[in-house]
């Protein structure tokens, strides 16, 4: 992922919206107080401080974090992030998030992140992968195959993964492509992995579109972010005959009610660097975007985009959160006295982190899928998460964001609660 500058932590702390929300899921389940204490903090939380040379041959301190929010249901995952406002706080928050986003989606891992607080944008691709490296050494206590699986985050990408591959395996002496996913196909990575997080959510908003009678044929559909999410989301949905009316960047949003061809916009943005400037489109703010009257709103950008502020507004009868932490709290109790169907994010990206478990399976056998496979495997996951999902909504009448956290809290508790409590 290269989301970059776009972390905004103006708004509320990560740590602080992640436990607000476990506490809904918590009380609705009645669950047990001191399972509530255990689960309401991280297992581990590794600090590191460590010197890179830099090309002026001046010496470098930097700060790193890898959490493990909790790990009964398997070995830890989650990405690392490079980003200069990375904390320990949203690095905790990310590693609880991905513990229930795991459990959600039913793959045998729990909830780890990992972070780097640095600018990579001034650095050189030598000075990443010296830091890359001594970062990877460091949170060696933690990582392993059989321990904590990392992955691309904001700023890390197939490269990252390479070198932290390759660090690891200088260590032990032998090859071990397992320990982390979203490498590169030359070394292990897994067909599929790079539309994955899309592929998922398009099968979400499937499945939501037959609960609600919707036909996706002609759907209207807006899509905030043109990166990995964003980009094969649109594509996708434009696959199945929706209307893209709506998309936007970094650079500004695009409205054209009769849709946009997708290929025709990647083929414009790989040119011009943003989608603003397209011919035939009008040139839309952010928040324009968001309150376009269409049926799914797709947020593929970054955290904090539907707030109280804006969430009144919105218009779309679905809103398929392709990225993580878009919509607030108090944004989810408005939409959903709106009536909006909102497939929350733990659920509609799992799409990535199901995926990367493939990878991992496909690396420890030595055995790789085919991309059919692989989208017939991920499909069935999807499906079944989103009706599992959708069955505890119903009984319990509450939201999707809830019920994704009941059916998630409820599965990391019993796992939990069945190994016991060392020693
Ligand atoms: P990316 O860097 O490939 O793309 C991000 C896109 O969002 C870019 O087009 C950027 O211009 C745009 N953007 C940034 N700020 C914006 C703003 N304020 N308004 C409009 N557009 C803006 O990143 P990505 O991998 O597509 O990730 C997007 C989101 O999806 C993130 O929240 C990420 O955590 C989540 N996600 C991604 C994956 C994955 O596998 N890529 C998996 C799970 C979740």
């Amino acid at each position: 992922m290269t989301v970059s500058n776009v972390i905004d932590h103006t708004q509320r702390d990560p740590w602080s919206v992640a436990l607000e929300q476990f506490d809904v899921a918590a009380d609705r389940l009645h669950l047990d107080p001191n399972m509530r204490g255990i689960l309401r903090e991280c297992q581990r939380e590794l600090i590191v401080h460590f010197p890179v040379r830099m090309h002026d041959g001046a010496v470098k301190v930097f700060t790193g974090y890898r959490v493990q929010h909790n790990v009964s249901r398997g070995p830890g995952k989650g990405g690392i992030r490079y980003h200069p406002s990375v904390t320990l706080g949203e690095v905790k928050a990310l590693a609880m998030w991905m513990t229930w986003k795991c459990a959600v989606v039913g793959i045998p891992y729990g909830g780890a992140k990992g972070g780097v607080v640095c600018e990579p944008k001034g650095m050189s691709l030598q000075q990443l992968e010296t830091m890359t490296r001594r970062y990877a050494t460091e949170i060696m206590l933690l990582i392993g195959p059989e321990r904590d699986i990392p992955a691309p985050d904001v700023n890390t990408n197939a490269q990252t993964m390479a070198w932290i591959m390759d660090t690891y395996s200088m260590h032990h002496g032998y090859t071990a492509p397992a320990v982390v996913t979203g490498k590169p196909l030359s070394i292990g990575g897994s067909e599929g992995r790079n539309e994955a997080t899309a592929r998922g959510a398009v099968y979400t908003i499937i499945e939501a579109s037959k609960h609600l009678g919707i036909d996706l044929e002609g759907t209207r559909v807006v899509v905030q972010g043109f990166g990995n999410a964003g980009l094969h989301s649109a594509r996708l949905m434009q696959e199945l005959g929706a209307t893209i009316i709506g998309l936007s960047d970094t650079g500004g949003g695009i409205h054209n009610e009769k849709g946009f061809d997708i290929a025709k916009v990647d083929a414009f943005k790989k040119e011009h660097g943003t989608v603003v400037g397209l011919p035939g489109s009008d040139r839309i703010s952010n928040s324009e975007l968001l309150e376009l009257d269409c049926d799914v709103l797709i947020p593929a950008a970054i955290e904090n985009q539907i707030g109280e502020h804006n969430a009144p507004r919105i218009k779309a009868r679905i809103v398929a959160e392709a990225a993580n932490g878009p919509t607030s709290p108090e944004a989810d109790r408005i939409l959903f006295d709106k009536g909006v169907f909102l497939i929350p994010d733990i659920l509609c990206n799992a799409g990535g982190v199901t995926v990367s478990y493939f990878e991992w399976v496909q690396d420890l056998q030595n055995l790789f899928w085919r991309e059919a496979t692989i989208n017939a495997r991920l499909k069935e996951v999807m499906v079944k998460s989103f009706s599992d999902v959708l069955e505890m909504s119903k009984k319990h009448k509450c939201d999707m964001r809830t019920a994704a956290y009941m059916v998630a809290v409820h599965r990391v508790a019993e796992a939990t609660l069945t190994r016991g409590i060392y020693p």
